[in-house]
């Protein structure tokens, strides 16, 4: 488990052993009790290949009573669980730190509702947010939510991580999404039915928020209700090119005055971000050739009137090339363009990992300030490590990766903390969206007050008194409920 502090495998725990295999098997189906190396390779290792952890055993439940069963088990034994959706998790959260055992919910993928008046949509926790989105597609509808890893990561995962996203500016965090309603199951195989399918619902404490952004600490999702937006006929989206990070940040300014409701998404990348996506992914084109910018920035407008928007997006665009604030620029002319300008935002990541390994940060920072932080990191690293600046700028949340071909200490150690003491004495927040993991437990303080810290690790004893559930990760080490 690279770049985070040592941890020890707590004693508490206990190991597995026969008779808690039989006790699986009489409770699931016997192929969903994996114990064959080759299957357990890959949900020990993180989408990074920067996490590995030992677990012996994975579950593969099929129902909410078979996680209920499984837990209950698990506590009075002291076995320790991680729960895992797609395992496209950046921050360690979702693979074993040393033994425990894999909880994985892919099997738990049916739809279960969708009511086309309300938009509200309830389903198992293991859908897949690419089903989701074809699903609601054919029904004019759209997922609040979309990310890079679409392809396998799933709804559960989404919801326990809080997962941002690319449109977050047309639709809303999932804290603030009026209907996202959960089943939950805790660590002493309780389910909590939290599925509400009506917006409002003042009776009391809000639980599931909770378990938004929990990271499978306090328990395992199973079921998730969520409100759906109808799509929208008018999808407009524009590749552009500006000469510096000022001009990004203006542009931003004017497209929130001048496109105000119908701008959905606003990322930006560098011209690093854009090397590493033309030369490591097949089949990528520069929409922009043959000049290399020194910024670019996507921008999406979603409306209902497809020729006013259209014009309307067209106006501004005009403007703002007389204007010299973007140096160049195209508008998607059908679908096919449209993917292929979001295929280069969204192939960041995987182009990165291509040079080896990636020390990742996603971090929430005051606009005017976020590039800086790029450039110093950039003197202070200088060549041959790559210092990649992209992301959500509609968010302020930026995405500043680091490259070398393996991991090494001495880079690690001009990384950090430096890029935690910035970003906390910008009043940053050291995870904007991938959430803290076992990366981040012990760097929590830079974003959060003791006080807090101390609140959360209440509540972590409260409803895992035992600390089976994903234990090492979101809490620092020392302060962990099974310490
Ligand atoms: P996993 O990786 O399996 O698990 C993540 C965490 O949630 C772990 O702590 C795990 O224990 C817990 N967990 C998973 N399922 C459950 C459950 N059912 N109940 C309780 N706990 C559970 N993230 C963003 O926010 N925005 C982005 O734009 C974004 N882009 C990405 C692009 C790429 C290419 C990749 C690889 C990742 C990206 N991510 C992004 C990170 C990641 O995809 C999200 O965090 C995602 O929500 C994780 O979902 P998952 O199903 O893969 O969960």
């Amino acid at each position: 488990f690279y770049g985070s502090a040592p941890v020890e495998r707590s004693a508490s725990f206990s190991e597995i052993n026969t008779k808690d295999i039989t006790y699986f098997k009489s409770i699931l189906r016997e192929n969903n009790v994996i114990q064959d190396p080759d299957r357990l390779q890959p949900a020990n290792t993180d989408w990074m290949h920067k996490y590995q952890g030992s677990s012996k055993l994975m579950l593969l439940p099929r129902t909410t009573e078979e996680v209920s069963h499984i837990m209950r088990y698990c506590n009075s034994r002291h076995l320790a669980i991680v729960p895992q959706g797609g395992n496209t998790g950046l921050v360690g959260g979702s693979v074993p730190v040393f033994d425990e055992v894999i909880v994985n919910v892919s099997q738990m993928n049916k739809i279960i509702s969708f009511d086309k008046v309300s938009g509200i949509l309830v389903c198992e926790a293991g859908c897949i947010l690419e089903n989701l989105e074809s699903f609601l597609d054919n029904e004019g509808f759209v997922m609040p939510l979309d990310l890079g890893a679409k392809g396998s990561c799933q709804i559960g995962g989404n919801v326990s991580t809080n997962a941002g996203g690319l449109r977050l500016l047309l639709v809303q965090h999932l804290h603030e999404n009026s209907s996202v309603g959960l089943e939950a199951v805790s660590a002493n195989g309780t389910v909590m039915d939290m599925l509400g399918i009506l917006r409002k619902d003042n009776t009391g404490y809000d639980l599931k928020h909770l378990f938004i952004g929990s990271e499978g600490s306090l328990g395992i999702v199973t079921k998730v209700s969520i409100l759906t937006p109808p799509k929208l006929s008018a999808t407009n989206l524009a590749f552009l090119a500006c000469k510096d990070y000022l001009s990004c940040q203006k542009l931003l300014f004017k497209a929130r005055r001048k496109l105000g409701e119908v701008l959905s998404a606003f990322e930006f990348l560098d011209s690093h971000a854009m090397d590493a996506v033309l030369n490591n992914l097949e089949g990528v084109r520069n929409p922009l050739p043959p000049a290399v910018h020194n910024f670019y920035v996507l921008i999406e407008t979603t409306g209902s009137d497809e020729s006013y928007d259209r014009e309307r997006l067209d106006t501004f665009l005009f403007r703002l090339m007389e204007s010299g604030l973007i140096l160049d620029g195209v508008v998607a002319q059908d679908i096919n363009q449209v993917s292929s300008f979001w295929r280069i935002r969204e192939g960041i990541p995987e182009a990165l990992m291509k040079f080896g390994a990636v020390y990742k940060y996603d971090l929430s920072l005051p606009l005017e300030k976020m590039y800086d932080l790029v450039d110093e990191m950039r003197a202070r690293l200088g060549n041959p490590v790559k210092v990649v600046g992209y992301g959500h700028l509609g968010d302020s949340n930026l995405h500043l990766n680091i490259t070398s071909p393996q991991y090494n200490d001495d880079i690690l150690a001009q990384i950090e903390p430096f890029v935690y003491e910035w970003t906390s004495k910008h009043r940053g927040s050291i995870s904007a969206e991938h959430g803290i993991g076992l990366m981040k437990a012990n760097k929590l303080y830079y974003s959060k007050s003791p006080e807090v810290v101390q609140l959360m690790v209440s509540i972590k004893r409260l409803m895992d008194p035992n600390g089976i559930l994903n234990p090492y990760k979101v809490l620092p080490h020392c302060l962990s409920a099974n310490n």
